[in-house]
């Protein structure tokens, strides 16, 4: 496509380039601001989400009553999860508290953590994946060229999350998830992170030896399961709070001695590596744009300033060869295996088996059940 045909959001910074799902109204806007102003504006007005914020913790801590636990919540050391922490606390929360470790943590993500489970007296459950397995599953994502390498940690913690909520009888999950900076990625970016059928195929044919030992993983059946006999239910925390990020940080540091790491989701060597220059350099997506557009349909940014962070390189120049040279080093990848890796063309995640066919065939049976129940 030449540059001319390219068209621009004209209010944030995502274009026809990024993705081909997307489409403009009469005055330029993308259907992603569009959608992000339709989310923002379905969780009502400040009071309504408040009166909701209420009920829903009240509904958690009727559910808790007499249980040591009431919800889980997943900590990675980064400013949203920390955040919802503290806030989780601030409500009388009583959460039994999810960490991964990959092997990829950073040390101040680990320091983090560990200063909100002392100061707030939360329980911590760690769960390990082996080393050596965790780095060979995502080494067959490098090869086989897929975008979402990050399916692989945020599959793990779904299944753990599953998994725990069905031994401790802990209904509710707490998600950092929050609209107001997250609420835009475009498709194509990402992919589901649900799918077990998708990940298996990929290390089968580019795993060479590795075998699932202590991945956590649920596969369709599993997931039908869970999907049938937890309801597990996940609430969305900071979607019904005033969350803004740098007064958010300014409060972890005042009052837990939380310190910040830099970029959006730099909590993992392997993740600031993967976003800063390997989704960049060899997919052609700097997450950035998704990200500050984001912060400029929040009105926390203008246009022209996410412009001039977006003309800097998404990495630091002086840093990535070093950062370059540890991934590989960790990898077992020597330069030459990873340039051939870095030039080789990407393939999309549709290429290898997926689980959605057996939704599909699911939701098709439940459908004609529903049909022949209503008719007789
Ligand atoms: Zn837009």
């Amino acid at each position: 496509m030449s540059s001319q045909q390219i068209q621009e959001c004209s209010q944030c910074l995502l274009n026809t380039k990024d993705t081909s799902y997307i489409s403009f109204d009469d005055n330029g806007v993308c259907s992603y601001c569009q959608s992000y102003k339709h989310k923002v504006f379905s969780l009502g007005s400040a009071n309504e989400k408040s009166d909701y914020l209420k009920t829903k913790i009240n509904e958690i801590k009727l559910h808790g009553k007499g249980k040591k636990f009431d919800c889980l919540l997943g900590l990675s050391g980064g400013v949203d999860s920390s955040y919802m922490a503290f806030l989780a606390h601030e409500l009388g929360l009583k959460p039994l508290v999810i960490h991964l470790d990959n092997g990829w943590n950073s040390e101040i993500a680990v320091k983090n953590i560990e200063k909100i489970c002392e100061k707030f007296g939360f329980e911590l459950y760690t769960y390990v994946i082996d080393w050596e397995e965790f780095v060979g599953l995502q080494k067959a994502y490098l090869k086989a060229g897929v975008v979402d390498i990050e399916v692989l940690t945020d599959h793990a913690i779904y299944a753990i999350l599953n998994k725990l909520s069905y031994k401790f009888k802990i209904k509710y999950t707490l998600s950092g998830f929050n609209y107001e900076t997250e609420a835009i990625m475009p498709k194509g970016w990402t992919y589901s992170k649900r799918d077990f059928l998708n990940i298996k195929d990929i290390v089968a044919k580019y795993g060479e030896e590795v075998k699932f030992k202590t991945y956590p993983y649920i596969n369709f059946y599993k997931a039908l399961f869970y999907y049938w006999f937890l309801k597990l239910e996940t609430f969305e925390l900071l979607n019904f709070v005033e969350y803004d990020k740098e007064t958010a940080k300014k409060t972890l540091i005042s009052e837990i001695g939380w310190t910040d790491y830099g970029g959006k989701h730099y909590e993992s060597v392997f993740t600031k590596f993967y976003q800063s220059y390997i989704l960049p350099v060899k997919f052609g997506i700097d997450k950035r744009r998704a990200h500050l557009s984001n912060q400029i349909c929040a009105q926390k940014i203008s246009k022209k300033q996410a412009n001039q962070i977006l003309e800097t390189k998404p990495f630091d120049e002086q840093l990535i060869s070093m950062e370059r040279d540890y991934i590989l080093k960790k990898f077992s990848l020597s330069e030459k295996e990873f340039e051939k890796i870095m030039q080789e063309k990407p393939r999309p995640h549709s290429e290898f088996d997926t689980d959605q066919r057996l939704w599909n065939r699911y939701f098709s049976l439940i459908n004609k059940i529903k049909f022949w129940k209503k008719r007789y």
